[in-house]
């Protein structure tokens, strides 16, 4: 359904964004992996090329502007154009404002919304007519809560950045899809520092039929393989059992 298509998969190296990398290539696409992690994403372009889709590793941290840049101009080279960017590395680093160290703070603004926002800026004159940019927010974009303010910040601002390009672009045919998934099994709470939080987390997803990387990349690949006169501009996806 995606043949023909060039994606890149920003935090392809592990959780929802290998997974995406991986079914984005069952479908037909070629894909560009990025992420800081370079054998994590060697072993997924593995998967993507067992698929018979073509596969570029990307090293990039994606708080670096330049490092930004270079991610979309190589893909656009090596891989011949792009029509799928899927922004979905992030950091979820929950500490109460009380407590929070503001490098923190800092990292999560650079990663998970300057990040996106570069990228997008970055990828949209490559964008060819049904274009795409899908970015991967939060139930912590819609819903704030108590211990989540730095990362409810960045995932509310990746709400609002997605709606204004949206209306910004989609007469030049651009399309948008905003995925905010609730809890899904991934490393993503391992990087939690306070510790009483972080085992509250864990608690919290041992107590729920989480998700799984693969449900969320199911709602990417749909978003994605629309036709192109169909913008799924957004996804609210929880466990079923996630209040
Ligand atoms: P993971 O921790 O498994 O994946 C995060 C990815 O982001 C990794 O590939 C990591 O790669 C990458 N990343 C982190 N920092 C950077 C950086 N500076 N530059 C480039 N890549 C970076 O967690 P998930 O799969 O869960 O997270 C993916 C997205 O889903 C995030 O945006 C997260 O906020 C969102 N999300 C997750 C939920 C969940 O419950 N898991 C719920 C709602 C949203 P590397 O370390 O190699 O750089």
């Amino acid at each position: 359904m995606l043949d023909d298509n060039v994606a890149l998969v920003t935090g392809a190296s592990s959780g929802i964004g290998a997974e995406t990398a991986v079914q984005l290539a069952e479908e037909g696409a070629d894909v560009a992996v990025a992420a800081r992690r370079e054998e994590r994403l060697e072993d997924v372009a593995s998967r993507i090329e067992a698929t018979g889709s073509e596969a570029l590793v990307v090293p990039t941290d994606v708080s670096e502007s330049e490092e930004v840049e270079a991610m979309i101009s190589e893909t656009v080279e090596e891989l011949g154009g792009l029509d799928v960017l899927v922004n979905n590395a992030g950091v979820m680093l929950l500490e109460s404002v009380a407590d929070a160290d503001p490098e923190n703070w800092r990292t999560m603004v650079e990663v998970n919304l300057l990040g996106v926002m570069n990228a997008t800026k970055a990828a949209l004159p490559h964008l060819r007519d049904g274009g795409h940019v899908v970015n991967v927010s939060s139930v912590a974009g819609r819903v704030a809560g108590a211990t989540s303010s730095g990362y409810n910040a960045t995932k509310f601002g990746v709400n609002a950045f997605t709606e204004a390009f949206r209306q910004e672009e989609t007469e030049n045919g651009v399309r948008t899809t905003l995925v905010e998934p609730g809890f899904v099994a991934t490393e993503l709470a391992e990087h939690i520092p306070d510790e009483e939080i972080r085992e509250r987390s864990e608690q919290m997803t041992e107590q729920m039929d989480v998700l799984q990387p693969e449900d969320i990349a199911r709602s990417i690949v749909f978003a994605a393989s629309q036709p192109e006169h169909v913008s799924v501009n957004e996804l609210l996806v929880r466990p079923t059992d996630q209040q």
